[in-house]
């Protein structure tokens, strides 16, 4: 039985197995949800990252670091279309949640918490954003492709909160 959630808050300090990080293409850190991840995790979270991906991560696709000094084991990075540089394919905003849970599960994490990927810094409108989150990790529970017994979505503010619950309650 897998569970979907929404909390808020900062999923720095969120108790699951893995958190999804919002990275950039180079994967060398950033601004938003990214800089927060790093900032929390240490510096050594920096080294795994040049270490495992010395070419970066292309949009739309997930790879994982250890979660280092955070309370989460396992951090997976996925990069998000920059909508505001024009990277305006909803197919590679789903394909971020998609992969990110297909990680996940070869990694064996169990809880799973999701920031609302390229709605900040990348500019993507929010309605779209969090109906293709919602609507993407419904179809991966119903498909098998997670069996994760939860996954978190993580609003920073109220806002996203009451968007993420209207959202969930819309597509249940
Ligand atoms: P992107 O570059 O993919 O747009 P951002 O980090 O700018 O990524 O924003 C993605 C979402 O994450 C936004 O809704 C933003 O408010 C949210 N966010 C930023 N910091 C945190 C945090 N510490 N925990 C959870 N969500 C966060």
């Amino acid at each position: 039985m897998t569970s979907l959630t929404v909390v808020q808050g900062d999923i720095t300090e969120q108790r699951v197995d893995a958190i999804v990080n919002a990275a950039s293409r180079a994967m060398r850190g950033g601004g938003g949800v990214d800089g927060a991840i790093h900032r929390a995790a240490g510096r050594s979270l920096m080294r795994e990252c040049i270490e495992r991906f010395p070419h970066g991560l292309a949009t739309g696709d997930a790879g994982w670091t250890p979660g280092c000094e955070l309370p989460a084991r396992w951090v997976v990075h996925t990069v998000g279309p920059n909508f505001r540089a024009g990277e305006r394919d909803v197919s590679l905003l789903a394909s971020c949640y998609r992969r990110s849970l297909e990680v996940a599960e070869q990694l064996g994490a169990r809880s799973i918490a999701f920031p609302v990927i390229s709605a900040g810094i990348y500019g993507w409108p929010l309605g779209e954003a969090v109906e293709t989150a919602v609507r993407t990790v419904i179809a991966a529970q119903a498909s098998g492709l997670t069996t994760a017994e939860e996954v978190r979505f993580v609003a920073f503010d109220a806002s996203m909160l009451t968007r993420l619950q209207a959202m969930l309650w819309l597509h249940r």
